[in-house]
């Protein structure tokens, strides 16, 4: 079948079946009808039953259809499927339950009905009333004979004028409709009729005539020329004449009638009793084509109920389903009533519009946020400062790039890893940690300087934070915002110091050489005129003004050697060697007592200028030696040593001795120019090595031990380039 039939029987349309339906209606009415009727409608009994059962079969296609697709979407679970079944089963139950139990019982009564028709007393009632009708017109008719003959007996004269003149009288006697006489060869002799223009009596038949002659008289019912019953009488002379008296009287109408429908009543009945099978057949089976009838409306009706009910169900149900796989595009076609389920629909549809304008809302939300995103991302990698956003686990949630390079840290350091994590990975980070777990608690913005020893050395970082906060929302973490100010700071306090130090040098040595040459010249010119007592003593003096200029010299060349910043040659130094070079250097010049040497860092490399290190182990070498001096027991030690943390490795030269120790009060300035306790002391030594030491990226700090005074400083190991 072409699936456009298919589809036509499926859903055939309302008025279709409604005409169908209608046409079956009546078709079975007007079969039951001829049911009932059989003799005017029993012809069509059989073209009615043909078309009856054309319209079952139609309406039994359409079912199967039906039927046949909802089992195929039932295993499919397509939506909806389940609804329909159960609305078909629940509309054949209903409609099958009351229309089988009346069918069952009118089936029954019908059956039982038939069959009370043809009862044995009904059947003998019949057949007695047949007889007693048939014999109370025997008897009448018996009645009419005799009377007849005694007319014929009474006819005196035979004469054919007497005849005519009695046979009048005769007929109104005998109250009849017409009489006539009829000679031996059935000629007439006369005739009287109640109409008189009839001349000529109604003639029986000719073989009436030789049976009335053998001596059998004739009486019988028979239809009169205008249509109506009559008894027709024929006697012979009952005392032996020739003659023939034929007299017709009329019938009473109401017995004529009541024997008409005696008789007709009884063919009929003879007719049934006859055709009490077929009928039964035909009522049963008009009854089980009703049954049917109803039971196939019920199931079209059943299917059409569920498609209305189950479509825009199905509908919503395929809607649900795209929505929940993100399809929110779905917009569901209003059903054609204005009930429930259109409300449903309409209400879904409106919701579907509603999600799909609140994801375009979120998608938008979503790509501004993105756009801030990326560009508070561009801004940030742009930033020279370092910003590390913290969440209030103290959780890294932001560090844009200047930050992962002034800490030296990998993007797989930042991401997820809290303080501590940094900490615990990084211990050079332990101060700046330290510095802003300080200051997170308060929640106010602030501003710290911090320190770093590492690898590349010493590292002064600006950091200055703020907690993060949103109105309506609070502790959003914290923002720690942190600059490398270690080159400008050191430039700035170099420059300082350079400049006073340039000055002093600058001021103090222009006048030294004319005081030195003014004092030889004094001595020169007074020393042989002067008296031996005045000449020892300009002697002495000016042998002390040209000392103290030369040691003033000595200062100022110092004051330079601080002011100046020369070019530092670096070079890769093992550092053990060098300080080794330079102990033995000490022991050869006799300088060497108390010296010890303890080197271990065999092989290490820096990368330093070897003349500025030299003077780093000079200055420290003769302050131990200046504060151990006249001490019998001096001992000084130079030691090296190699220290390794996660990340660096450094050099730890470290210069001890058993001297008086710094005192308390300077160890926090030691490092600074001009800080000194010595009456010749220019308070440059210290600060000297300290920036020599830096310059090299290392650190330097000062301290007491149990024995002395220990200044160290460590400088990061220099590995040459693989690769190079
Ligand atoms: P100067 O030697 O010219 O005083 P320094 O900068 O070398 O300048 O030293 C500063 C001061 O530090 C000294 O004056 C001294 O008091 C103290 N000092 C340095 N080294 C030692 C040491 N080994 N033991 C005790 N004190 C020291």
């Amino acid at each position: 079948m072409a699936p456009g039939a298919l589809k036509r029987l499926r859903h055939p349309g309302i008025l279709p079946v409604a005409a169908l339906l209608v046409i079956l209606f009546v078709a079975l009415d007007l079969m039951s009808g001829a049911v009932q009727n059989s003799e005017q409608l029993s012809p069509a009994f059989v073209p009615l039953l043909a078309l009856v059962l054309l319209g079952l079969v139609a309406l039994a296609v359409m079912v199967a259809v039906n039927v046949v697709r909802l089992v195929g979407r039932y295993r499919r679970q397509a939506a909806g499927s389940r609804l329909t079944a159960r609305i078909v089963a629940l509309f054949a139950l209903i409609s099958l339950l009351p229309v089988g139990v009346v069918y069952y019982y009118s089936l029954g009564f019908l059956l039982r009905g038939i069959d009370s028709w043809f009862d044995v007393e009904i059947d003998r009632a019949m057949t007695d009333a047949l007889t007693l009708n048939q014999a109370s017109l025997d008897l009448n008719q018996r009645l009419l004979v005799k009377y007849t003959e005694q007319l014929l007996a009474s006819i005196e004269d035979r004469s054919a004028t007497a005849l005519a003149l009695s046979l009048g009288n005769l007929r109104r006697q005998a109250d009849a409709l017409e009489v006539a006489i009829f000679g031996p060869g059935g000629q007439v002799y006369g005739t009287a009729s109640e109409d008189p223009t009839k001349l000529v009596p109604d003639l029986p038949v000719r073989e009436l005539f030789h049976r009335v002659r053998g001596g059998e008289n004739y009486v019988g019912l028979e239809t009169g020329s205008s249509g109506e019953l009559v008894v027709r009488v024929l006697v012979a002379d009952p005392r032996g004449g020739d003659n023939l008296l034929q007299a017709i009287f009329p019938t009473s109408a109401r017995i004529t009638e009541l024997s008409e429908r005696l008789e007709d009543a009884y063919n009929r009945y003879t007719e049934l009793a006859y055709l009490r099978q077929s009928l039964k057949l035909s009522f049963s089976l008009t009854l089980s084509l009703v049954l049917l009838f109803g039971l196939m409306a019920a199931l079209i009706a059943a299917f059409h109920t569920a498609r209305r009910l189950t479509a825009p169900v199905a509908d919503i149900a395929r809607g649900t389903r795209a929505v929940a796989e993100g399809d929110y595009e779905q917009q569901l076609p209003l059903p054609k009533h204005d009930d429930e389920l259109a409300f449903l629909v309409s209400s879904f549809n409106a919701m579907t519009r509603r999600v799909a304008q609140a994801r375009d809302a979120a998608a938008r939300s979503q790509q501004a946020v993105e756009a801030q995103r990326a560009y508070l991302e561009t801004v940030l990698g742009r930033l020279s400062s370092g910003v590390i956003a913290l969440d209030p686990g103290e959780r890294l949630r932001t560090a844009n790039p200047a930050a992962q390079h002034i800490l030296r840290l990998e993007t797989s350091d930042v991401a997820g890893h809290d303080l501590a994590g940094l900490e615990a990975e990084h211990p050079r980070l332990t101060r700046w940690v330290e510095t802003v777990r300080e200051h997170l608690a308060s929640g106010e913005e602030w501003r710290a300087e911090v320190t770093l020893f590492g690898g590349e050395g010493r590292q002064i970082l600006m950091c200055g934070g703020s907690p993060l906060l949103m109105p309506g929302a609070q502790g959003l973490g914290h923002v720690v915002v942190f600059d490398d100010i270690t080159t400008l700071i050191m430039a700035q306090r170099d420059a300082a110091w350079g400049e006073v130090a340039r000055r002093l040098a600058h001021e103090i040595k222009n006048p030294l050489t004319p005081i030195q040459l003014s004092a030889e010249r004094l001595r020169h010119k007074l020393l042989a005129k002067l008296p031996a007592e005045d000449a020892r003593i300009v002697e002495r003096a000016t042998h002390t003004i040209v000392q103290q200029v030369e040691a003033m010299k000595a200062m100022v060349n110092d004051f330079s050697s601080y002011a100046r910043t020369p070019r530092m040659e670096p070079e890769p130094i093992e550092l053990d060697r060098l300080v080794a070079e330079v102990l033995d250097l000490y022991r050869s010049a006799g300088a060497g007592a108390g010296l010890e040497v303890r080197l271990a860092a065999p092989g290490a490399q820096i990368k330093g200028d070897p003349l500025r290190l030299r003077q780093v182990l000079h200055n420290l070498i003769k302050n131990a030696q200046e504060a151990l001096e006249g001490r019998a027991d001096a001992c000084i030690r130079v030691a090296t040593a190699l220290v390794r943390d996660p990340e660096t490795a450094y050099i730890e030269l470290s210069v001890d001795d058993n001297g008086s120790g710094f005192e308390e009060g300077m160890l926090g300035r030691l490092f600074e120019p001009y800080v000194t306790t010595k009456t010749k002391g220019t308070g440059l030594g210290l600060a000297i090595v300290k920036k020599i030491i830096e310059e090299h990226g290392g650190m330097i700090w000062a301290g007491n031990t149990a024995e002395g005074a220990r200044v160290a400083a460590r400088l990061p190991v220099w590995q040459p380039d693989p690769v190079a």
